[in-house]
């Protein structure tokens, strides 16, 4: 630890995932950290994740799983902190884990287990978390920081913001966090709702409300063009479209709607099937169902609802006999399966979202520290910054990554590989989960698509192939 750094004293405003992660980190590099929190309970947002069971991190990374203004802002925080020292660094914290085809849980299935962990982590360093600690003035004086609450002023000679999005307010993160970046001098870019789901136009796809079904979900522009796409299980709902595949593709839809374009979802009903394909089965379909209903005819492949929506939609009465469809009207119906497309509307508000995509401008943060370029001392972290990821534990992965960054440099000047040094390092074992998930897991990764000419993200799927840029140069998976 360089001489100058010995005895540093830190603040933390926001004891979230990312803000406990810096705080353990400094704490253990031997400065004195306060994190400062505004509500009643630190981590509230952590006890909500992966369904209470928090996805905390995942072992298959590919640098197309995030994304940022500044593209491979990430990758430099997230090899210095991979998701093998996650990990670690919670089985240091007495918490075991459970793979499940790559996304990590604690094996004791609660998301309690993992903030216990921190907040046990946060003790035995020596941490003080300050709750109901509002913040009133957060500034540079000098050489130290000062920030004015309504339980007194708090100085230090670091200062790290940690203050989370605008997602799910109920958990704290009311987007504060951006106020006290500006009052810094950041550029925020501007945050929207993702990781979430989208609110469509018609009164047609939500009679099938209700259906899961596997499909393929392209986002559209008016003019054809595809900017991003998802496969999973799509839930219809009363307002329009949910599930796995919504939520990845969701932030595409939330910007493009936010510059006022006009958006489709279009729906894949069938994404194992070619046109050629579909048009054989539907033929196949009509000779084994001649004499039943048109709506009996497709209820042999989709739920029943949903076949009534897709024959609507198709313009085909839901009564006519199977054998007397003409092959125009399989045509049609074919197009519809394979490209049923709807306007999407609005995403849902911020309450609902998972994540925010946007935040501080990471142009202004140093990729290695997650210091301001701005403001010697002052460091911002997790989902403030303008990187947002997939599902799956990558937004975790975030938090942690980047927590571990400003904490290690904020205390001790140290960029240090965690693999490598820490006390942990080795640690690195999880447990198996049910073969079914394994699996599952992998398949679904394989199906993450972006299109290159809109998102730059390509995802090529299997591990540890490269990662194509925009400009066609090609990086290595991190
Ligand atoms: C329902 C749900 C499920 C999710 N599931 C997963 C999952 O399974 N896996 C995954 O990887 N990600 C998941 N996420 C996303 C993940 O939880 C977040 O990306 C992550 O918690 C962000 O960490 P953070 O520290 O940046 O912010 P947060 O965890 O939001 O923490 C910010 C903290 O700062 C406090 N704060 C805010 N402003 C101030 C202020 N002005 N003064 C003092 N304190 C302040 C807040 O109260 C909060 O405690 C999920 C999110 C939601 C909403």
């Amino acid at each position: 630890m360089a001489e100058n750094f010995r005895g540093r004293k830190g603040i933390i405003i926001g004891g979230g995932a990312s803000g406990l992660m810096a705080a353990i980190t400094a704490a253990e590099q031997g400065a004195a950290v306060t994190v400062i929190e505004h509500t009643a309970r630190p981590g509230k947002k952590i006890l909500s994740t992966g369904n209470g069971k928090c996805n905390l991190t995942n072992l298959y990374m590919d640098p197309s799983f995030y994304r940022s203004d500044e593209k491979g802002f990430w990758g430099t925080a997230i090899r210095n902190f991979p998701p093998k020292a996650a990990v670690a660094f919670f089985r240091n914290l007495g918490v075991l884990t459970m793979d499940r085809g790559g996304y990590v849980y604690p094996m004791s299935g609660q998301a309690q287990t993992v903030l216990d962990a921190l907040l046990r982590g946060a003790k035995r360093a020596g941490v003080k978390i300050v709750t109901g600690c509002e913040v009133e003035k957060a500034g540079r004086k000098k050489e130290h920081f000062e920030v004015t609450t309504n339980l007194g002023t708090f100085t230090g000679d670091f200062l790290i913001l940690a203050c989370g999005s605008k997602a799910a307010k109920a958990t704290g993160s009311d987007g504060s966090g951006y106020e006290l970046a500006k009052q810094f001098g950041h550029r925020i870019i501007k945050p929207l709702p993702a990781l979430v789901q989208l609110r469509c136009e018609g009164d047609l796809l939500p009679k099938a409300s209700g259906v899961r079904v596997d499909a393929l979900v392209s986002i559209q522009t008016a003019d054809g063009k595809t900017a991003a796409k998802d496969r999973g299980e799509l839930q219809i709902t009363d307002y329009g479209i949910s599930g796995i595949p919504v939520f990845q593709v969701s932030r595409y839809a939330a910007k493009l709607l936010d510059q006022k374009k006009k958006v489709l979802a279009s729906l894949n009903f069938l994404p194992d099937l070619d046109e050629t394909k579909v048009r054989y089965l539907l033929r196949e379909q009509r000779e084994v169902l001649s004499g039943e209903t048109a709506e009996d005819f497709l209820s042999g492949i989709f739920n029943k609802k949903l076949a009534s929506v897709l024959l609507k939609a198709a313009k085909i009465q839901t009564d006519k006999k199977a054998g007397l469809l003409t092959s125009e009207e399989l045509e049609r119906l074919g197009a519809t399966i394979r490209e049923f497309k709807i306007p999407v509307k609005e995403t849902n508000p911020f309450e609902q979202a998972q994540i925010c995509t946007g935040g501080v401008d990471t142009a202004e943060i140093e990729a290695e520290t997650m210091q301001s370029k701005r403001v010697p001392g002052l460091y911002i972290v997790g989902e403030l910054l303008d990187v947002d990821g997939i599902c799956g534990g990558y937004n975790l992965q975030w938090a942690w990554s980047s927590g571990y960054a400003a904490g290690c440099h904020a205390a001790a000047g140290i960029v240090p590989g965690y693999l490598k040094n820490s006390r942990a390092a080795g640690k690195t074992m999880t447990f198996s989960g049910a073969e079914g998930n394994r699996t599952q897991g992998k398949q679904e990764r394989k199906k993450h698509t972006y299109d290159p000419d809109q998102s730059a993200h390509t995802s090529r799927g299997p591990r540890g192939r490269g990662h194509k840029e925009k400009g066609g140069k090609t990086s290595k998976s991190r």
